[in-house]
């Protein structure tokens, strides 16, 4: 069994699990956060199975670069370009889908 076999995330990105899409391409899915924190609150995950952003940048730094154009993109139709972009990494920063996600808070002014 594969670290992906039990994955939430994985499950969403092969259509097993419904979610609001809002962008995909060959590498990379973007969906509604189903508890939102900003007005517009999206979550931008490769297709492929990484636990977190430090095993993503090591084994795939061109993926990690594409997402964050993908979060500028959404931010520049949101809210002209400003955003903020969250990974958050381990179970005490918060970390509760280990499948690596860029949380991309914008389409309001967020607090500092
Ligand atoms: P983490 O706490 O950084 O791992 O973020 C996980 C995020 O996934 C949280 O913000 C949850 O609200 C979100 N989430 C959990 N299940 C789903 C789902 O089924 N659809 C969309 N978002 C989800």
């Amino acid at each position: 069994m594969s670290a992906s076999d039990d994955c939430l995330f994985c499950k969403i990105i092969a259509g097993q699990i419904p979610s609001g899409k809002v962008y995909e391409d060959e590498t990379t899915y973007a969906f509604k956060d189903i508890n939102p924190k900003a007005k517009v609150h999206v979550l931008i995950v490769p297709k492929k199975h990484y636990a977190n952003v430090a095993e993503l940048a090591a084994a795939d730094p061109a993926e990690l670069a594409h997402i964050v154009s993908v979060a500028q993109n959404i931010a520049d139709e949101s809210f002209h370009g400003a955003y903020r972009l969250v990974f958050n990494t381990g179970l005490d920063a918060g970390q509760t889908v280990f499948h690596v996600h860029a949380h991309v808070l914008t389409g309001e002014k967020l607090d500092e």
